[in-house]
């Protein structure tokens, strides 16, 4: 969003007080450039507790740095290096996600890539990330929606982070459908080969940070990071807003 866009909204709110976009609530708007009043901003299941060193999934009780969870020991560890998401995928954050993608709210892409930079800031090592990627759509998907929902995210995420974001380095050769109702070996399946890294230059020997909205079962974001490395990136991060617990 440009500045200009910022002041509109503002604006705009002065005017004409914002409801809170969380389903059910009906409260104003009462944060500063948030679609969510503070009630529900602070009542979201954040993700915390006890993670997966790999993939970031959140247990009750405690682990040590380097635990590894059965999910990511029997698929032989998913190609990212690590992982980590801001929210656990319940609702309402489901249905926050679902209004983001597929009901025209765009805007809601300020709150959720706040939440996901603070995930980024507590939990990987950004510091030494070079550059930040977004899981690509297949333009065709792209076309009928309009924006790319990761894309929004990492445009985001790169200027509160300070880092460069490329669009351009994965594409989609495939439009893997809606992978929501697929078991889990068949989202594998599915997903296979379908990303490719068209400008390793940029890539090469980078440690990156791949960014989309949610992971479910992160096979989308192992094909995209086996992609990344196939084309040179020393290291492959994940960050998602959300993940399925
Ligand atoms: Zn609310
Ligand atoms: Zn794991």
């Amino acid at each position: 969003m440009s500045a200009f866009d910022r002041a509109a909204v503002r604006l705009l709110d002065a005017i004409w007080p914002r409801a809170c976009e969380a389903p059910g609530c009906g409260r104003r708007a009462d944060r500063p450039d948030s679609l969510l009043c503070s009630a529900c901003a602070a009542a979201l299941p954040y993700a915390s507790g006890a993670a997966c060193s790999k993939c970031g999934r959140t247990f009750p009780g405690q682990a040590s740095a380097d635990f590894v969870c059965d999910l990511c020991l029997k698929e032989k560890h998913p190609a990212f290096d690590r992982a980590c998401h801001a929210l656990e995928y319940i609702p309402p954050v489901d249905a926050l996600v679902d209004i983001f993608k597929y009901r025209g709210g765009r805007w809601l892409a300020r709150d959720l890539a706040g939440f996901l930079e603070a995930a980024v800031r507590a939990r990987l090592p950004f510091a030494e990330a070079d550059l930040i990627v977004p899981v690509p759509l297949h333009p065709e998907r792209m076309r009928r929606r309009g924006y790319n929902q990761a894309a929004e995210l990492a445009g985001i995420l790169g200027a509160g982070l300070g880092r460069a974001v490329r669009r351009d380095v994965l594409s989609r050769s495939r439009d893997t459908g809606h992978q929501a109702r697929l078991g889990r070996a068949e989202r594998l399946a599915n997903v296979k080969g379908a990303f490719k890294a068209e400008k390793p230059e940029f890539v090469r020997g980078r440690a990156v940070i791949l960014v989309d909205d949610v992971m479910t079962t992160g096979a989308t974001l192992g094909e995209c990071a086996s992609a990344l490395k196939a084309a040179g990136a020393a290291v492959v991060w994940a960050a998602t807003v959300a993940a399925a617990v």
